[in-house]
């Protein structure tokens, strides 16, 4: 079947989209005319119909030989001259098959309105135009034919010679009506294209505009963190140095020792917010900046435990693994899914009350593997399950737990998941505990 239908890159075209209707075109024109003979008894030509569903087959197919052709010398201006060619060759194919199951008696008449739409929704204005008068003209010649050689088309439904007395005006009115039909259709089709076009190109500007904005935002918050960085050590070790000169003093007041502990403090916490700044915008602005390598994942979740063990033991919390697919290896850098898988399972530990549960599993689900890390501790308020991934947003409940904390944690772990082809998911019960669930692809046994 993927050989029938033209390569990825030209899918996108209206030409391949023909090609695909096409083949379902040519099976209708084969298998429908055999189920009304035998099923309602119309006198139609089958070996007619079997030859134009065959010769259908057989146009579709040099379309898509010729398609290939393109894409492989790169000549893409040849797609242009194709649309309306097929478009034409098609409308030609519909009349013949008409004239040979009935003419302008045959229901089958409708089919160039459906040609009509299509042409409009799929080309330029001007070719579903040229298309509507050609199908005019066709219908009026088909009409001709039958009035010059009657019984020219046969009469599979026995209703009688078009030419019958009286039947000549209500021809003509048939064939204005249709006329008319056609070009309002064709004019319909293309304003609603067009406009459905032009929304296109205004949304993929606007997306433009945001991406660039988005890099924007990233440069400055780079650029901030990275101003803010030296000034902040400069004032971290002063602060050092003011308290080791002051631990050599006598009789400093408890009031200027608090303060310079406090003013610590302070500037900790100010350097670790800017320390997942530059994280977070370095993740953003440089997704493969680092090198990949094949890892494999129980391996960076027991590296990860190790790393948590001792914060888990001073709050008593069981910290396990739970059910696991030993087999299981990413392409990762390694550093930064370290850092990400290790900021749930911080953030588990943080969140979870003394005497609680985390557990991380690691199964297999298809093509990805996936990383479950589940606590026991004081879950999610359900409105902020869908907040906690952006940045700097902490829940009510997490603040009264733990009042230092940057809020950039889960945005930076999302971040990280989704530059490695992943993504992640939360479950959370208030006083029950969080499920967060991340999702990265598999290593193919052909990667490795
Ligand atoms: P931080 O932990 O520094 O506040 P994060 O970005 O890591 O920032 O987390 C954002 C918020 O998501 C937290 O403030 C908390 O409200 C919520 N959260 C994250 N992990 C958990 C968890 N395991 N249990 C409960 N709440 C959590």
């Amino acid at each position: 079947m993927d050989r029938l239908l033209p390569r990825a890159r030209f899918l996108h075209l209206p030409l391949a989209r023909f090609i695909l209707f096409r083949w379902f075109a040519a099976s209708a024109v084969l298998i429908a005319p055999v189920v009304l003979r035998f099923g309602l008894g119309l006198q139609i030509n089958l070996v007619a119909t079997s030859i134009i569903a065959g010769g259908l087959a057989a146009i579709n197919l040099t379309y898509v030989v010729l398609l290939r052709r393109m894409e492989a010398t790169g000549w893409s201006s040849g797609v242009r001259w194709m649309e309306p060619l097929q478009a034409l060759v098609d409308l030609i194919i519909l009349t013949v098959l008409l004239f040979i199951t009935g003419g302008v008696r045959n229901p089958l008449l409708m089919f160039y309105v459906f040609h009509v739409i299509v042409t409009g929704i799929l080309f330029k204005r001007i070719i579903c135009f040229s298309i509507a008068v050609c199908a005019i003209l066709f219908v009026v010649a088909e009409c001709a034919a039958e009035v010059l050689l009657p019984g020219a088309s046969p009469d599979i439904f026995g209703l009688g010679s078009i030419v019958a007395p009286g039947h000549f005006s209500y021809l003509l009115c048939i064939l204005a009506a249709f006329s008319m039909m056609l070009l309002v259709t064709a004019l319909l089709t293309c304003d609603i294209a067009e406009r459905l076009r032009r929304e296109e190109k205004r949304l993929a500007a606007a997306t433009e505009h945001l991406t660039k904005l988005e890099e924007a935002k990233s440069r400055l918050l780079y650029f901030v963190a990275h101003e803010m960085k030296s000034p902040l050590v400069a004032i971290t070790s002063c602060l050092q140095a003011a308290r080791s000169l002051l631990e050599k003093q006598e009789n400093v007041p408890d009031a200027v020792t608090d303060m310079l502990r406090r003013a610590r403090a302070r500037s900790d916490q100010m350097a670790a917010l800017v320390a997942e700044l530059l994280e977070l915008s370095r993740q953003r602005s440089m997704p493969n900046a680092a090198p990949r390598h094949c890892a494999a994942l129980i391996s960076l979740v027991q590296y990860i435990l190790d790393d948590h063990r001792e914060a888990a033991e001073k709050k008593h919390i069981a910290l396990g693994v739970g059910e696991c697919d030993t087999e299981i290896d990413v392409l990762a850098d390694c550093e930064s899914l370290q850092r990400a898988l290790g900021n749930l399972v911080g953030n588990a530990i943080e969140y979870t009350p003394e005497s609680g549960k985390v557990e991380v599993s690691v199964l297999s689900d298809g093509d990805m593997a996936k990383i479950v890390v589940a606590d026991s501790g004081i879950g999610i308020p359900e409105e902020d399950l869908d907040a906690v991934f952006q940045e700097f947003y902490r829940s009510a409940n997490a603040r009264k737990v733990s009042r230092i904390g940057t809020g950039l944690g889960l945005a930076i772990v999302k971040t990280i998941v989704e530059n490695h082809g992943g993504r992640i998911a939360v479950e959370s019960k208030i006083g029950e505990g969080s499920t967060f669930t991340v999702w990265l692809p598999k290593v193919k046994a052909a990667q490795q």
